[in-house]
């Protein structure tokens, strides 16, 4: 090969090499093929996963996802220490698989942990606490964050207080979404409102605790833990139902609001499994458009989460005491 030739062929593998150290080539095939190295490390039933990040992901929720720890995800992906993720755009977590097909997580413990934190929470449910003013302009006072629990993940601690009420009730509906399915992923909690509430940016309400966002179930293992845009490619229409009834089931939900588009996704999963029409009206807009009277509502920005509203505690007492 004549020198020139050469030069150039090495100078393209390079730009290669660049584009993929700078997490770049995020659709490209190279990052979807398991590193070597880690190949080697596969016991029998294990399997080697790319997890592909977004924005917001951090080394924890990744770890959390897959029930490792931060240390294997940096050894596994050649991560030093201080190595943020931010040039990255796919990390590689070794799983093992299941007979039946489905994934499972590294050393799944089963404690009584998430049963005690529900008990917690509906103890604290009668300590002092006060949602004060409206969903768009409130505040919180007495507050709890939601704690780390099985079942789930938390995109932002920070911005995840709420009623104490509203916690437990969050973590019951995810306690019952897993009853239902045993490979359910982690249930994705995003934001419930600042510590005292109040103003709260991106969001219109979220301001006195009762507010959560929460993401839909997806059909590929490597958009767990994370909101993502609900389409028919993407999203577990069945498994984000579940997740979505759960909440109803608490008795506690006012409303949703979820984008119309996915609402018609939604819809047709809850008539394949024969929902009843009553019911179905009762639930979603679709297919009478977006000004429809419905327990889900259409919102502007709910295409990749659906947020729940729940009844404001001195609704509740009203209710009680009729
Ligand atoms: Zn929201």
């Amino acid at each position: 090969m004549a020198p020139v030739l050469q030069f150039l062929l090495a100078f393209i593998l390079l730009l290669g090499h660049i584009g993929i150290a700078q997490g770049r080539a995020d659709s490209a095939h190279a990052t979807d093929k398991c590193p070597e190295e880690l190949k080697r490390q596969l016991k029998a039933g294990e399997e080697c996963q790319p997890h592909h990040l977004h924005l917001g992901a951090n080394l924890e929720l990744i770890a959390k996802i897959y029930h490792v720890t931060t240390d294997q995800i940096r050894e596994w992906n050649g991560l030093q220490p201080d190595e943020a993720l931010a040039d990255r755009s796919v990390v590689w977590v070794i799983w093992s698989k299941r007979p039946g097909g489905h994934y499972e997580r590294h050393s799944v413990r089963r404690t009584k942990r998430s049963t005690r934190s529900i008990e917690q929470g509906r103890r604290d449910t009668q300590s002092w606490y006060k949602s004060k003013g409206s969903h768009t302009n409130g505040k919180l006072l007495g507050g709890r964050q939601i704690p780390t629990g099985r079942g789930y993940v938390v995109r932002n601690p920070k911005e995840s207080w709420g009623t104490p009420k509203t916690i437990a009730l969050i973590q019951r509906a995810i306690h019952c979404a897993h009853a239902k399915s045993a490979d359910l992923p982690p249930v994705v909690v995003g934001d419930i409102s600042l510590q005292n509430g109040g103003k709260f940016g991106g969001h219109r309400s979220h301001q006195n605790g009762l507010d959560v966002d929460i993401g839909y179930v997806a059909k590929d293992r490597s958009l767990d833990g994370n909101f993502f845009r609900g389409t028919p490619e993407t999203m577990d229409t069945e498994r984000s139902l579940d997740v979505l009834q759960c909440f109803l089931d608490t008795g506690q939900v006012t409303h949703m609001f979820i984008d119309y588009d996915v609402q018609k996704l939604l819809y047709q999963a809850a008539k394949k499994r024969k929902m009843s029409k009553k019911d179905r009206r009762e639930l979603f807009q679709f297919p009478r458009g977006k000004d429809a009277w419905a327990r889900i509502r259409h919102s502007k920005g709910h295409k990749n989460h659906f947020h729940v509203r729940f009844r404001k505690p001195d609704e509740e007492l009203a209710l009680q005491s009729r």
